[in-house]
């Protein structure tokens, strides 16, 4: 599978469509979940064009992986979610229903959540 530059966080990584932003540097992107599944649902993506989890960790440069990785910690905490914690999802490709084909990280919190998947 190709990466499509039509996707819809390829669009927002170009100001093309609004989104409301948490968090920004030079890799990366974090940004409100335009459906929310909890009280707290952000999404972080790194802004080379990578297509999933996999392809993220197997094939971006080590700067990109340590940025996005230092990200969630800040995010974490912009969040307010340092104390009670959170879930972090990564649905991945068929399987684990990815709909968005930019690799994507769900943090999701500000209430228990549930014990199955939130989606
Ligand atoms: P996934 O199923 O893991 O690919 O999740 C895609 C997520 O992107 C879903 O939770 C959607 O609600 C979210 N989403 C789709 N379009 C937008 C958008 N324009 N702004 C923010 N979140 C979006």
């Amino acid at each position: 599978m190709t990466y499509d530059p039509n996707n819809i966080f390829a669009k927002i990584l170009r100001g093309e469509i609004p989104n409301n932003t948490v968090y920004e540097d030079d890799h990366v992107l974090c940004f409100d979940d335009i459906t929310p599944q909890m009280p707290v649902h952000c999404l972080i993506i790194p802004k080379g064009q990578y297509l999933s989890l996999t392809d993220f960790s197997a094939t971006a440069s080590d700067d990109e992986i340590i940025a996005f990785h230092r990200a969630i910690a800040k995010i974490i905490k912009i969040k307010g979610l340092s104390d009670d914690g959170y879930r972090a999802i990564c649905n991945t490709d068929i399987d684990g229903g990815q709909e968005v084909p930019h690799f994507h990280m769900h943090i999701l919190g500000g209430e228990l959540c549930p014990k199955m998947i939130v989606r």
